[in-house]
């Protein structure tokens, strides 16, 4: 169920997957159901320099373009989505820096993210808003040399364990229209006054936090601000959001290729009325179903990707891509359970994690709904008459 892989792709892929099956697969089920951070594992990540894998060579990464990234994400997420969890904003903040940032920032972020000796976070929601962005309410007050910092995040995932954050926030509340009052905020936990605060319980997505983010008159540096420029974080936040989507897309397929994985060689093994459950038609329908739906969700996921790596605008392929493989996800591990019978309702059975993680993918880095609203606009752009 492959796609068209290149050479180099196929080596750094197939060092991810050993990677996988060698540190992740064997400690999962442990560290899911105690719900811990993997520490060992993000240690070993940092030294293998996965941290730095989409930030260029010239700042210390290995620079890999879009699509390998996503490669890697979907070897990563078959073993355990919250690692996927613990490098994707990260790798959302570097390309942030590295798209948008001035020289000096580059110079000061970007070589400390690629060994992960910085790590990164993101942040646009709220308490009271995910989806409806432009109503934040952290304000960024500029004051000399720097910006001071109200408000509370929600829903950060790395809230603790990240050391910088890219913070959207309103540095001109009256601005009209509203985005042109939004900026970008490279908050470093080293000045005071902000800290991550309540942990958020999860149904999964366990190991990696997700936390509050408050900010009390909390300063940090003007040469903070993401490019140097106020009123640009609208944009570049949803730049960085859309390349995110390829990298949910391709968790989805992670996840789902495990569920399949799983589900062919229980329904081997499995027996009912004297045959193995394979050899009913009913289960090779789910098989089949699951088989083809992951090979889409797989291609679409490229397919955006390439389009990212070409500059090209990709907001509706990145917004398929997304809503396809993420509804894909939800699908096959509802059905995997459904081919475990009584033990996929068991804790253990893989199948009840990844039963557990993938509603995640439908609701972040902007939900479905939302996703299917950016598609028809797009479409109705393209198609204008
Ligand atoms: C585990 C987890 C980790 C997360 N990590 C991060 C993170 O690191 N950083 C970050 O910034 N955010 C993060 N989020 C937040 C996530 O991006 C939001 O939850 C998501 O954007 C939805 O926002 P909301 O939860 O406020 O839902 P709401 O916006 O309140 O939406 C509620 C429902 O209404 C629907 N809806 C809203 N508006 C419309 C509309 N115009 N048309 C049709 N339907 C609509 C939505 O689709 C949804 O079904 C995370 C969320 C989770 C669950």
């Amino acid at each position: 169920m492959s796609v068209e892989v290149r050479p180099e792709q196929r080596e750094i892929v197939g060092l991810v997957r050993d990677f996988v099956e060698r540190e992740i697969i064997p400690v999962v089920h442990q560290l899911d159901h105690d719900d811990e951070y993997p520490t060992q594992i993000v240690a070993k990540m940092k030294e293998l320099g996965f941290f730095g894998f989409a930030i260029p060579e010239q700042y210390g990464g290995s620079g890999l373009d879009f699509e390998t990234y996503a490669m890697c994400c979907e070897e990563i997420a078959r073993g355990w989505m919250s690692v996927t969890g613990v490098i994707n904003t990260h790798f959302i903040v570097s390309y942030l820096v590295e798209q948008f940032g001035t020289d000096e920032q580059k110079q000061r972020f970007l070589p400390k993210l690629a060994t992960g000796e910085m790590h990164g976070g993101f942040s646009m929601s709220e308490p009271n808003c995910g989806s409806d962005v432009q109503a934040i309410e952290t304000r960024a007050r500029r004051d000399g040399d720097d910006y001071v910092i109200n408000g509370t995040k929600m829903w950060a995932t790395n809230g603790e364990h990240s050391t910088v954050v890219a913070t959207l926030v309103k540095t001109d509340p009256d601005a009209k229209p509203t985005w042109k009052g939004m900026s970008c905020i490279l908050a470093e936990k080293t000045y005071d006054g902000f800290r991550s605060t309540k942990r958020i319980e999860k149904l999964g997505y366990k190991g990696v936090e997700t936390t509050e983010l408050v900010f009390e008159d909390n300063r940090q540096p003007a040469t903070n601000l993401l490019g140097g420029v106020e009123g640009e974080g609208f944009k570049q936040m949803m730049a960085a959001i859309e390349l995110g989507r390829v990298n949910v897309a391709a968790r989805g397929v992670g996840v789902a290729q495990r569920a399949f994985e799983l589900s062919i060689e229980y329904a081997q093994q499995r027996h009912a009325f004297g045959v193995p459950i394979a050899k009913h038609q009913a289960i090779q329908l789910k098989l089949a179903d699951m088989a083809t739906n992951i090979t889409a969700a797989r291609l679409m996921t490229q397919m955006a990707a390439r389009k990212k790596d070409a500059g090209e605008r990709a907001d509706v392929e990145c917004g398929m891509a997304k809503l396809f493989a993420t509804e894909t996800c939800f699908e096959t591990v509802a059905e995997a359970m459904r081919i475990h019978g009584g033990y996929g309702f068991s804790k253990e059975y893989q199948v009840e994690r990844l039963y557990r993680d993938a509603p995640m993918l439908v609701i972040g880095e902007g939900t479905n709904e939302i996703q299917k609203l950016i598609i028809a606009r797009g479409l109705l752009e393209r198609y204008k008459i």
